[in-house]
């Protein structure tokens, strides 16, 4: 089986560590954004837009409903009828009924309109005859040709700085069930509408009101969902056609739709029995899920960050075991010196260098003089530490471009860059002085030790072997000539 190199199984490893956190972490977070999204999603549909469309519909109770049982109060009124029926004698007791209804909380305007004349009685007089092509009384027709008993009519009232009003026009029949005029009452539903503000602006929902055919009666100052406006049509919004499915109104309950833009919505929709409306209440869910969304970016980057900084560590620590690997297999564990195996590649690329550059290159063998005495005297453990010494000393005589190695036993190699002969000598006399003047110890004796030198120059077409070859004929002579000595081949 193939053995696979350090480091593509360190980048392996790397990437094994990278692949699991961001995996784990991205779950982690997905999982909690998606939890915390259905929450979300849920608390809108089930919660939110339901007590929006509850609060918005009492407000509309009070504002409304309770106007239209005064309508239909008036409609019934016999001092009324029998006024109408009497001839319509002395406007006067007319204007003031219709004053005492004015007073009533939230309604600014009360009238009849007599079918009989056609006048247009309010509280402040009698401001008019009705005429059948007036577009402004058209609603009159409308009505007394209608089988409802009464209609809701929304409009904004020029007399009334254009505020949105409400009409509520009831039919007035007298004792035998004749249609004998239209009474009814005006009011503001400015408070509505300013709690529809207040909706669409603090809550980031739209709220309208419409009736059975879709048409918008009433909404915020602003518009509406997707800025429809009084008077306009649901289907008028190309947005709402995928809720609508041909209907003019959705069903009642909650829908969800995607707008033309590409974001979802949340639409609640509720029928208002007592004015034949719908209420709906919409919520576009980006806003909801903005908060959510933005906390899964910081998890996530939170999560690359500690990715990164793990993986960065681990890497850090796979390099470091790495490299206290490499160094032990190339390293001498005596001596703590480049072993015979990392000098052959140090030395052959100095050759290399050397032969290339055309620049000297120097080689001194080392050897301990009568070392096998002092092993049989004091110990091999005490040569032991005379080894390590002494390889204490050779580091310290060398440059730092010098090539150093453990040759074996007591034999030591140094390779010295760019030296001519002189130099070569002086460094190696340097050794060889120092070895000599030192006394070494190893618990507390003192032990002493000379070198014998052999030095040898690179010629062109060395080899290493050849080198060195030189290098120990050398020091053979250096032995011969009776130790202690630096000999340089011949
Ligand atoms: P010479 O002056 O001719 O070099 O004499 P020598 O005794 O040094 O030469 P020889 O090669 O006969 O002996 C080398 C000795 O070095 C033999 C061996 O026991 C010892 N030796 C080699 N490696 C180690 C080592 O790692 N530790 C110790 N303590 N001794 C070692
Ligand atoms: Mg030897
Ligand atoms: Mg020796």
């Amino acid at each position: 089986m193939p053995s696979r190199s350090a480091p593509s199984s360190q980048r392996s490893l790397v990437a094994a560590l990278l692949m699991l956190l961001a995996c784990g972490f991205l779950a982690t977070s997905l999982l909690s954004y998606f939890s915390s999204r259905s929450a979300i999603r849920d608390g809108i549909i089930n919660t939110e837009l339901p007590l929006t469309s509850d609060t918005v519909y009492s407000e509309i109770q009070k504002d409304l409903i309770r106007p239209v049982l005064i309508a239909s109060m008036m409609a019934q009124d016999t001092f009324l009828r029998d006024w109408v029926l009497a001839g319509e004698q002395d406007a006067q007791r007319m204007t003031r009924y219709l004053g005492e209804v004015t007073g009533k909380q939230g309604i600014f305007t009360s009238f009849f309109v007599s079918e009989h004349t056609l006048t247009y009685y309010q509280a402040k007089g009698v401001l008019k005859q009705v005429q059948p092509q007036a577009w402004r009384d058209a609603w009159y027709f409308r009505l007394r040709d209608q089988a409802a008993p009464y209609e809701i009519n929304v409009d904004l009232d020029m007399a009334n700085q254009d505020n949105l009003t409400v009409f509520i026009n009831y039919k007035v029949h007298d004792y035998q069930d004749r249609f004998i005029g239209a009474a009814g009452v005006g009011l503001s539903v400015s408070t509505v509408v300013r709690m529809i503000d207040q909706y669409q602006h603090r809550y980031q929902r739209s709220v309208v009101f419409v009736d059975a055919q879709g048409k918008v009666l009433m909404t915020g100052s602003g518009g509406g969902p997707q800025g429809l406006r009084v008077g306009q049509s649901l289907v008028d919004s190309p947005d709402l056609g995928g809720v609508l499915a041909r209907q003019p109104v959705p069903g009642e309950g909650s829908h969800e739709y995607r707008d033309l833009e590409g974001h979802s919505h949340f639409l609640n929709v509720r029928h208002l029995p007592e004015l034949d409306w719908y209420l709906l209440v919409d919520k576009r869910e980006t806003g909801a899920l903005d908060r959510i969304r933005h906390s899964l970016y910081l998890n996530l980057a939170i999560c690359a960050m500690i990715t990164l900084v793990v993986v960065a560590l681990m890497h850090a620590m796979v390099r470091r075991h790495q490299a206290s690997t490499e160094a032990l297999a190339t390293l001498d564990s005596l001596t703590g010196l480049p072993n015979r195996r990392s000098f052959d590649l140090l030395a052959a690329q100095a050759l290399r260098e050397a032969q290339r550059d055309n620049s000297p290159l120097v080689a001194l063998l080392i050897d301990l003089d009568h070392f096998k005495a002092l092993n049989d005297t004091y110990g091999h453990l005490a040569g032991d530490e005379v080894l390590r010494q002494f390889a204490n000393v050779l580091q310290g005589s060398i440059r730092q471009s010098d090539i150093l190695c453990r040759w074996g036993g007591e034999e030591f190699i140094v390779l010295l860059r760019e030296a001519d002969a002189r130099q070569a000598n002086e460094a190696a006399e340097k050794i060889r002085r120092r070895a000599e003047q030192l006394t070494f110890s190893y618990e507390d004796q003192p032990l002493r030790l000379t070198t014998s030198i052999g030095v040898s120059h690179l010629q062109p077409g060395d080899t290493l072997h050849t080198l060195l070859t030189r290098a120990d004929g050398a020091l053979y002579r250096a032995k011969q000539a009776g130790r202690n000595r630096v000999c340089s081949e011949t």
